[in-house]
């Protein structure tokens, strides 16, 4: 049976998510014709992307790198954008599968684009839905776009979850590592360098995911994230810590059983699920040998030294403009703490004063969550 060739856009190419895509899709050159893709910074990166898979489109964020993208893609005919505009634009072109993988809620606007096209979303950039949970989940129903998770744990569930059966499924339960200070005291967090946060003992990714799963923050964020994925009651979320990360999540359903997905933690297995759903593609993550892991094991959160977790569970239940101060308030803290300006207790203690500084109040539109985010935002800022 022949292919057929999907168009594909990547925003954040340069990213660890973006870099894993692009991987997969050199593999298999007669699946995907790439569209557009888009960094912020990394000039570089992204030129030398376009060279190898020529896109129509490339958007630099970071408007003063415009002219060095023209300079290194003259003589191609690979068109150049840039600024929040032409990210907008690259979420626009008409794609099939958009992989939303810009880190933050900056990737919200192009990957609303995407959406309201009505495109197939490959969603690795969970602040979006944190931030926005109701109306991004609005617009992707109102303009039947398909929504496909690439968080490992969510693919896990989507891979096993009966959607058919929604009332018979019980309990949704997201695995975490426990990251890289599981076993740390909370004198020993205390002194944290942002070299030892970033230092996951499983999964290689970018530096503020890596600071969230160091924070447990990132489970947090999972929490309410999966909540806006699969309907289940809030209630129905838990979260297991089983540092060897090789069961990704599991779905429990009413007659007992217990469904989970394994596999050995590497992005492009999920990344590969999104990118072929609904059927499936071969990618080079190594294989599951259960014989040489030996032992899975499992514990309790504890969330007396991880406050993150208490703070997403407490966010997504107050519900309204919480889950946006809490993404936002969280992206400021972790950038401040990565530039070396406060400590790595910090981050969680600015995420809980901007929580009880901001007011919590009703969203109803998305400039409601651009002014929250930016309220909540400035007042981080001024913290710690
Ligand atoms: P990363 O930092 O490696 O890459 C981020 C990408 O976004 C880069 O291409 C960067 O240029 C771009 N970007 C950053 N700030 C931007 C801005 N303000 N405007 C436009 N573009 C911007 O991050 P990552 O690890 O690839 O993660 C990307 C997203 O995927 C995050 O939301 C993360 O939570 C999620 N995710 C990542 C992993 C992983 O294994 N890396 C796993 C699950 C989910
Ligand atoms: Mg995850």
């Amino acid at each position: 049976m022949p292919i057929k060739t999907k168009r594909i856009t990547i925003l954040g190419s340069t990213g660890s998510i973006g870099k894993n895509t692009l991987d997969l899709v050199a593999r298999t050159p007669d699946m995907f014709k790439v569209e557009a893709i888009t960094a912020n910074r990394d000039v570089n990166t992204l030129a030398q992307q376009a060279q190898e898979f020529k896109p129509k489109l490339a958007v630099i964020g970071d408007k003063s790198l415009y002219k060095e993208l023209k300079l290194q893609l003259k003589g191609t005919a690979i068109e150049c954008a840039a600024g929040s505009e032409g990210l907008k634009e690259a979420g626009a072109r008409p794609s099939e599968l958009v992989m939303a993988a810009i880190v933050g809620a900056a990737g919200l606007t192009p990957t609303l684009e995407a959406v309201r096209r009505g495109a197939t979303i490959a969603l690795a950039n969970k602040e979006c839905l944190v931030s926005a949970g109701e109306i991004f989940t609005r617009e992707v129903i109102e303009n039947r776009a398909t929504l496909l998770p690439v968080d490992s744990e969510h693919s896990a569930i989507y891979q096993v979850f009966d959607f058919d059966q929604v009332e018979r499924i019980e309990r949704i339960i997201l695995t975490a590592s426990g990251g890289p200070l599981r076993t740390f005291s909370l004198e020993k967090m205390r002194k944290v360098t942002p070299e030892e946060a970033v230092a996951h003992p499983n999964w290689k990714m970018g530096a503020k995911i890596s600071v969230d799963s160091a924070t447990m923050m990132n489970k947090g964020l999972e929490l309410i994230e999966a909540y806006y994925l699969f309907p289940v009651k809030k209630s129905a979320i838990d979260i297991l810590v089983h540092p060897q990360s090789v069961i990704h999540s599991l779905v429990e359903y009413v007659d007992g059983s217990v469904l989970a997905q394994m596999g050995t933690p590497d992005m492009r297995t999920p990344i590969a699920f999104a990118l072929a759903w609904p059927k499936r593609m071969s990618a080079p993550s190594p294989r599951l040998d259960l014989n040489k892991i030996g032992q899975l094991t499992f514990e309790n959160p504890d969330e007396s030294r991880f406050p993150a977790l208490r703070m997403a569970r407490e966010s997504l239940d107050a519900g309204a403009s919480a889950p946006t101060i809490l993404n936002a308030a969280n992206e400021i803290a972790v950038r401040k703490f990565l530039d070396g300006e406060i400590g790595f207790l910090d981050i969680c203690q600015i995420v809980e004063q901007t929580l009880e500084k901001v007011d919590n109040i009703s969203i109803n539109s998305l400039e409601d969550v651009f002014s929250m985010d930016k309220i909540a935002r400035h007042t981080a800022e001024r913290l710690g």
